[in-house]
């Protein structure tokens, strides 16, 4: 019989598990045991929608037996089997089974993190073997294969006698050392203990020989040592407990033994719906964003499941988008085992779990906004951008449900504030909600058109992403009041000079204007003298809906249309350098045209936006130095 060899990824992991020094060797079990839970699964929905099948609840379960002598630990399932290619295609290769990708190289690195973060599942079983033995007889198979390996090297398959459908799961242990005591795991009160701890929900019985001191049946106050089949797991499924029962580890520890993430949740809810709806579920509100979460490779989804029988183990239907970080599970009694997924994204129950599942989620987010501001800040810092995505997607179908959930950062404040508290601050005299878009705060902080603002002494929301904008857009107003770029044409702010001498600049240097405005052509809309700028001499602006940062983004994107916004240059007529443009503008045509392209790309580099000509421009200001 010929040796084949792993998939070059599985060959990695495998070295990675069997050298790797990792703390808590323990998890094997739980790997190997969640693996048989599966298996059950599926062989129990089939007996469950499958009527040649005969159900009986009792066939369904998983046993663990230690063999000292022979140092070896055996993990039994009556659970589905695998086939001679199942065995190949799922034990000869990892990416299959989904859980690792190997994209990420430096988390490769060492074992810990690989198990962290994904669950690497049967390979953990070469952490404390040295030969891992897979006998297996498949649902409606008359074989049964052996599937076989000692590591690295590769793996043999070879078809053997098993009587009944399942899998076994034989661990040769390695041998023990002066570090790792290998052996404990043929111990019954340490396995006992490992399985009570990782695998105590799994929903059917975890039976292991047990010895027991009972008394004699013939003599009085004498004991005897008898062994007996025990189920070592309590199996009611943690979503079926009482709240009032578990504990925050709890909750966590189904969080990592489910895979959900490898971080910390920020937070949990666990509801149960007795009403129209009927439902169990657990939601969790990830720390950490999936290193693929804003990536198409991304699926949102929660587990689902028809009265404990996993159904789906990403039902799409149950999440909104702007919720697809939440992670967890749903049990329902009202759906049917049967179902398809395509019925299912129709099923009138499964829209009311998730329009029930949506609000819980909104809730739980207010309240640890009210509540946790420090916690909040961290989800939002993680999934904020799919919170202003929710408030633009979809036409704004969703900007309600979503507005307050949004921060931005404050000028004021200097940190993240909600429009609420933007709001409440207002002065009575200021009409719109500011906002200034740049690459960073120091930038933002630093832009001339934020000058007037920040003089009348009003808040402005600083915007550093570019989905901002756009999402700003599409609220258009909150509690009434209209959003306002602070480059936009019209800031409805009366400074004092306007009462002054209200637009008396404009008239009077009108002929300059315009002579600015031919020589710039169609890079402008329009010059005008600036109501915005205090120290500066030049700024662009924006008229109409488009705004400069907008621009920026749109033409950013792979498929850009070269949208362009309506710019206006803007002078400060008060400053001296406007001085020396009309002195130019009455004396000397070619200085003036000099002035007005320098000017222009100024106003350019302010921006951040690129010069179209940039030797042109060294060139000029050579000329204005020599
Ligand atoms: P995962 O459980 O994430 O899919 P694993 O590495 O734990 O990844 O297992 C790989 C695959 O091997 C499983 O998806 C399953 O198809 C198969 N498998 C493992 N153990 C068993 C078992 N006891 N019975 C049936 N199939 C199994
Ligand atoms: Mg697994």
């Amino acid at each position: 019989m010929s040796k084949k060899e792993f998939k070059a990824e599985s060959k990695r992991l495998l070295d990675i598990m069997i050298n790797s020094i990792y703390s808590q060797r323990e998890v094997f079990l739980r790997e190997l045991v969640s693996n048989a839970s599966d298996a059950i699964d599926k062989i129990y929905y089939k007996a469950l929608t499958d009527e040649s099948l005969t159900f009986n609840k009792d066939d369904y379960y998983i046993k663990i037996s230690a063999d000292k002598e022979n140092r070896t630990l055996t993990i039994s399932d009556t659970g589905i089997g695998m086939t001679k290619a199942e065995l190949e295609e799922h034990l000869g290769t990892i990416a299959k089974s989904g859980s690792l990708s190997f994209k990420h190289e430096n988390e490769v690195k060492d074992g810990y993190d690989i198990i962290g973060q994904f669950g690497v599942g049967f390979y953990a079983a070469f952490m404390v073997a040295d030969v891992v033995t897979v006998i297996s007889k498949a649902l409606g198979s008359a074989e049964a294969f052996k599937w076989e390996s000692a590591g690295a090297d590769g793996y043999t398959i070879e078809s053997c006698q098993k009587d009944s459908v399942g899998t076994d799961v034989i661990l040769k242990l390695k041998e023990n050392t002066e570090d790792e005591n290998y052996d404990e795991y043929l111990e019954e009160h340490r396995l006992k203990t490992v399985i009570q701890t990782y695998s105590d929900f799994i929903r059917y019985p975890i039976k292991m020989d047990v010895t027991v001191n009972k008394p004699k049946e013939d003599a009085e106050n004498e004991f005897e040592e008898v062994v007996e089949e025990q189920t070592v797991n309590r199996m009611v499924p943690i979503w079926r407990k009482n709240k009032n029962e578990l504990t925050d580890e709890d909750y966590q520890a189904f969080y990592s033994e489910k895979h959900y993430g490898f971080d910390k949740p920020l937070a949990h809810i666990h509801t149960s719906v007795d009403g129209a709806v009927r439902y169990h579920a657990i939601l969790y509100i990830p720390e950490n964003i999936p290193f693929n979460y804003y990536s198409k490779e991304f699926e949102k989804g929660l587990e689902l499941y028809s009265n404990g029988v996993l159904i789906m183990d990403k039902c799409p239907d149950l999440l909104p988008d702007h919720f697809s970080f939440v992670k967890g599970m749903v049990d329902s009694e009202d759906l049917s085992l049967n179902i398809s997924r395509e019925m299912l994204q129709h099923d009138r129950q499964l829209k009311r779990i998730a329009k029930n599942i949506s609000k819980k989620i909104k809730n739980e987010l207010k309240n640890l906004l009210k509540n946790d501001r420090e916690k909040y800040e961290s989800f939002y810092h993680s999934f904020g951008r799919q919170i202003k995505f929710g408030v633009y997607n979809d036409f704004g179908a969703h900007k309600d449900t979503l507005k307050d959930l949004l921060l931005f950062y404050s000028s004021k404040e200097k940190k993240l504030v909600t429009l609420d508290e933007y709001v409440a601050r207002m002065p009575e005299d200021q009409k719109y909600i500011y906002y200034a878009s740049g690459d960073s705060y120091d930038r933002i902080e630093k832009l001339p058109q934020t000058e007037v603002v920040t003089e009348k002494g009003y808040e402005m929301l600083y915007f550093t992403e570019d989905i901002d904008e756009f999402a700003i857009k599409m609220l258009a107003t909150y509690q009434e009041k209209e959003f306002k770029s602070v480059s936009s044409g019209d800031l409805g702010i009366d400074t004092e000079e306007d009462q002054n001498q209200p637009d008396t600049d404009e008239n009077q240097y009108k002929e300059i204007f315009d002579e600015m405005k031919q020589t710039l052509a169609d890079k402008v809309n329009s010059v005008r003298a600036s109501k915005r700028l205090k120290s500066h001499s030049v700024c662009l602006a924006a008229d109409g809906e488009v705004t400069i940062e907008m621009e920026k983004i749109l033409n950013a994107m792979p498929d850009s249309q070269h949208v362009k916004a309506d710019k206006v240059l803007e002078i400060n007529t008060n400053h001296s350098v406007f001085q020396t443009l009309k002195t130019a503008f009455e004396n000397d045509k070619d200085k003036f045209s000099l002035y007005t392209n320098l000017l222009y790309n100024q106003a350019l580099l302010i921006e951040g936006l690129p010069i179209e000509d940039p030797v042109q421009f060294t060139n000029d200001i050579c000329k204005v130095m020599a």
